[in-house]
């Protein structure tokens, strides 16, 4: 199939901390491993919020991806779906016309590389040299299209629609943070933090058969979500008179939740998880840090509490969140509180977000294409 060489996209490019730039650049050729994807919808992540105020995992100014040559700028958008529209030779399993969404993670193999041991053993997700499309790769969704390698496309049934597409890869981390705290049908669990990650562990914990799932947060917009999405009670540390750990036991008993997900990264939701979670139980973390906070060995020794945490997914986690939603196991639309065009991205979604958290839980992007 033939490209277009002399084709222009629009893509969101960063350029450093706070400079985002709607550039008019030169569509990416087509590689035989790769397949070219217009961009139904991408969502904004914290990452990307991150990254706009302070680029940690883009390249720094003056500095070159170690594994993809990468430098600034570059295009941001890593929760994306979209449709088909050219093919590689090389390409398996996919069509022109195929709705897809996109695991973002690139490692050796993406490169020509021979595999890590982490990518060896299937973890992926945990590679040394890993990078991602959208924060570093050689493109990202926040752009009319990307051209991606064959084999980090997921295909989309017709039971999934682009619009809840792009929530597969914020739903796929809460997929394999629950798998990675090994949480089991019939328990019970806190998720501190219901921001768009922690409402995704509240539903993908309801597919995996929780008994009860508490949910603490302080902003309306997200308490609310956390009861739609079916939490057993939720708790407003601030202004609810019984906090936290007396509702933990109130609702699950007087030794805890067997998994507290920390969604927030406080040092008092990290105090509060291991408070909550009952001996043996585990502290899994979700959250980014920016700076350390101060844990106790003993407050786990002595109970044996497990405190571990879990990074990003892998395709695995992809498939099974695609076919929880395909079955209707998962439903994740409402979690979308505006779609906002490619043009005014940085005004109504970075800076909305930076600004009005509180009205948000998900905001997409969706680029308006011309048609000619
Ligand atoms: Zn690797």
């Amino acid at each position: 199939m033939a490209t277009n060489s002399n084709k222009t996209i629009q893509a969101l490019r960063l350029y450093g901390s706070k400079d985002l730039r709607l550039d008019c650049i030169q569509a990416q050729p087509c590689g035989a491993d790769e397949i070219r994807v217009a961009i139904a919808y991408c969502g904004i992540c914290g990452t990307d919020l991150h990254e706009y105020n302070y680029p940690v995992l883009c390249p720094k100014p003056g500095e070159v991806h170690p594994l993809t040559g990468t430098s600034l700028p570059v295009t941001l958008g890593h929760e994306m779906s979209g449709t088909i529209t050219e093919l590689g030779g090389d390409v398996e399993d996919l069509a022109v016309g195929d709705a897809v969404t996109v695991n973002p993670a690139i490692v050796e193999r993406h490169v020509g590389l021979p595999p890590c041991e982490d990518c060896s053993a299937g973890f992926p997700n945990i590679c040394r040299s890993l990078s991602n499309y959208g924060l570093g790769g050689s493109c990202g969704g926040f752009a009319d299209e990307v051209v991606v390698k064959w084999y980090s496309a997921l295909k989309l049934p017709p039971t999934v629609s682009l619009k809840v597409g792009a929530l597969v890869e914020p739903l796929a981390v809460a997929w394999h943070s629950a798998r990675t705290a090994n949480f089991q049908e019939g328990q019970d669990a806190l998720i501190l933090g219901a921001g768009p990650i922690g409402l995704a562990i509240l539903q993908v914990l309801k597919v995996f058969g929780a008994r009860h799932v508490i949910v603490s947060d302080v902003l309306d917009v997200r308490k609310k979500h956390a009861a739609a999405f079916g939490a057993t009670k939720v708790v407003d540390p601030l202004q609810d008179s019984v906090k936290v750990v007396e509702t933990v036991r109130q609702v699950c008993g007087d030794r805890g939740v067997d998994v507290a997900f920390d969604a927030s990264g406080l040092q008092t939701t990290l105090d509060t998880a291991i408070a909550c979670v009952k001996p043996r139980g585990t502290i899994f973390n979700v959250a980014i840090h920016e700076k350390g906070l101060v844990v106790n060995p003993t407050q786990l020794s002595l109970q044996e509490k497990v405190f571990r945490g879990g990074n990003s997914y892998t395709n695995e986690d992809f498939a099974s969140v695609i076919a929880a939603i395909s079955d209707g196991r998962l439903e994740a639309e409402s979690m979308v509180t505006a779609v906002v065009p490619l043009e005014n991205v940085v005004e109504k979604g970075f800076i909305e977000l930076l600004h009005k958290k509180s009205n948000h839980v998900k905001i997409l992007v969706q680029p308006i294409r011309q048609v000619s």
